[in-house]
């Protein structure tokens, strides 16, 4: 940080900015080093702030629109985040579910894909031959697929 040597640094300055220099202070900022880079610097300031620098700022209204989108995208994000995570947790339970289904009835499985496969003893698959258990976590399984489709339908639609 530069320290304040000079007394005569003040009245440099205000000679700066009026433009008056009595004769001994012309004197003395041309002889004294550090008054002379303070008129360098209050000089150099001076032609900064006057050039013609080109203002390249879009325009007021562009900038607010654009706050304006950027803060309802914000919201947007912020209020599916929920739909999002519960469309996640239903497609891992929903597969978790297919899968534990699969492994529990699995022979049930076994001859109801061998009644669609030609030249195989053929066994009919039915709604009657199951158990309440696995009715119910079929059940379940579609609904949540289905939940998760129309999450999605909606997820989908709001992002245009
Ligand atoms: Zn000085």
């Amino acid at each position: 940080m530069k320290m304040n040597l000079c007394p005569q640094e003040e009245r440099v300055l205000q000679a700066c900015s009026t433009g008056e220099w009595p004769e001994p202070l012309r004197t003395h900022a041309a002889t004294c080093p550090e008054c002379a880079e303070m008129v360098r610097t209050y000089q150099w300031m001076q032609e900064q702030a006057y050039q013609d620098i080109p203002h390249n700022l879009p325009d007021p209204g562009m900038i607010w629109w654009k706050a304006q989108l950027m803060q309802r995208e914000i919201l947007e994000q912020k209020a599916i985040r929920p739909v999002q995570t519960f469309q996640r947790a239903s497609v891992v339970v929903t597969l978790l579910a297919v899968f534990l289904i699969g492994l529990w009835r699995w022979p049930h499985l076994e001859k109801w894909l061998g009644a669609w496969t030609p030249g195989l003893e053929r066994s009919w698959w039915t709604l009657t031959n199951l158990s309440p258990v696995f009715t119910t976590l079929m059940l379940i399984s579609v609904g949540l697929i289905a939940v998760s489709v129309v999450l999605t339908f909606f997820a989908v639609l709001s992002e245009d």
